[in-house]
């Protein structure tokens, strides 16, 4: 991979010293990064980074330290308050301070903690979005986060609270009933729970479900399965997080847009998975 690919002829901002840029470095494929992204790895003094940052990304900063900060539901990880202070010490350093996280860092990243912190304590930040797993990832496996035919809105849920819990705090029955399709993430560990509270909130368990996991890296896996099943297919896949979760009808347009699997060969298998009938331009 080049890493010294020249940025296209615009105002790119300078990394000053004693700042942090908060960044997404996107879902996994280094592809995936923003032009701002690249602008801010080729500049840093120090790159602080989460554990769903691809290693690869770390090599377009070869002249920046690399500190991992990895925080991972369940294992040991440096504490959320040390992180945001840790980058309140490097900046007041004088370092110039990249802090990367995991897809877009004000989506379930606790990105908005840090830049809180970071702007309590005086010190400057730029903000630079990702494309969040959520979207991105779910793209990569061919399901269309909206699609005309299928939904009018879209809800990010997350499945873990602060504690690691699922969240007691969240309304399941409003969130079932809310939007055609809900995109789960950190939703791996209580699985169970969830797709028990949305059947019991209505949704019905052959509703198509879909989990994608490492999404959009060499080791994306997807599984088409249903509420009703998806617990022992999971683990019967053996399919470990971090895993993205699509829950309503868009799972099925992964039928005729699985574009990963028809360019290694394989046909679409339902051209029109939602019985329209028609082109899906004609209407
Ligand atoms: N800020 C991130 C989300 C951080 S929360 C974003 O915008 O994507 C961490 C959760 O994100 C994981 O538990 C998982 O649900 C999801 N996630 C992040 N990257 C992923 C990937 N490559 N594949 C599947 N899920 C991913």
């Amino acid at each position: 991979m080049t890493h010294n690919v020249p940025l296209p002829a615009h105002a790119w901002p300078t990394l000053e010293a004693g700042w942090v840029w908060l960044c997404g470095a996107g879902p996994g494929d280094p592809g995936l990064l923003t032009l701002h992204a690249v602008n801010a790895l080729r500049q840093a003094d120090v790159v602080i980074y989460d554990a769903l940052v691809q290693e690869a990304i770390l090599e377009w900063a070869p002249q920046a330290e690399h500190i991992f900060a990895g925080k991972r539901g369940g294992k040991p990880s440096a504490k959320q308050r040390d992180i945001s202070l840790r980058l309140v010490d490097l900046a007041r350093e004088g370092k110039k301070v990249l802090r990367l996280k995991g897809g877009d860092p004000f989506v379930f990243g606790r990105g908005g903690e840090e830049a809180q912190t970071l702007v309590q304590h005086g010190v400057p930040v730029r903000i630079i979005p990702g494309i969040s797993a959520g979207i991105g990832g779910l793209a990569y496996a061919g399901i269309p986060v909206t699609h005309r035919d299928v939904n009018q809105s879209v809800t990010f849920v997350t499945g873990h609270d602060q504690s690691g819990n699922t969240p007691g705090s969240l309304d399941w029955v409003s969130i079932s009933k809310g939007s055609q399709v809900l995109v789960i993430y950190m939703g791996m560990k209580h699985i169970a729970q969830i797709s028990a509270k949305l059947i019991a909130a209505g949704r019905p368990m052959s509703e198509p479900v879909a989990v994608v996991t490492t999404a959009t890296t060499r080791d994306q896996r997807v599984l088409e399965t249903t509420l009703g099943t998806i617990v022992e297919d999971i683990a019967a896949a053996g399919m470990e997080p971090p895993a993205i979760i699509c829950v309503g009808q868009s799972v099925l347009m992964r039928q005729v847009l699985d574009w990963q699997g028809q360019a290694a060969g394989e046909a679409p298998r339902n051209l029109d998975p939602l019985g329209r009938g028609r082109p899906a331009e004609s209407a």
